[in-house]
């Protein structure tokens, strides 16, 4: 059970929630029991959870920002002259896939942990994300 979801992205550090889209197709997939996959093709962009409220989002930004500054110097940069180092670097810290249990036909995640989609690119994008439900069918 695979299906791809689609973002269009801005080029900033855009965090986007995912997660009323994946429950309802993890609902419509019929698997009670198993887990749920994702994955972001791409180098610059990232999947993690975090609870979705403003606060937390633009203080995960900051952090982000703090670990792999946007004005640092890059080698990739130097290389390549698309000015997007830092994205590749905060892309790898995050990484590029996320698995979450699912129990009772939902997620289980916990209340306030929003599945997010992190493109840190600095360009604006269409992003595909890969969603495959395992689990046995009922
Ligand atoms: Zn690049």
């Amino acid at each position: 059970m695979r299906t791809t979801l689609h973002r269009e992205t801005t080029g900033g550090t855009d965090i986007l929630d995912l997660t009323s889209d994946v429950g309802r197709y993890v609902a419509e997939s019929g698997i009670r029991e198993g887990w749920v996959l994702m994955f972001v093709p791409g180098s610059t962009a990232a999947l993690t959870t975090i609870e979705y409220e403003s606060g937390a989002v633009h203080d995960l930004e900051r952090a982000i920002e703090r670990l792999a500054p946007r004005d640092a110097e890059y080698e990739h940069n130097l290389r390549w002259h698309d000015g997007n180092g830092y994205s590749h670097v905060r892309a790898a810290l995050m990484g590029p896939s996320l698995t979450v249990p699912v129990t009772g036909g939902e997620l289980a995640t916990g209340t306030w942990q929003q599945i997010v989609l992190c493109d840190f690119d600095n360009k604006p994008r269409t992003r595909r994300v890969l969603v495959e439900v395992h689990g046995p069918t009922s």
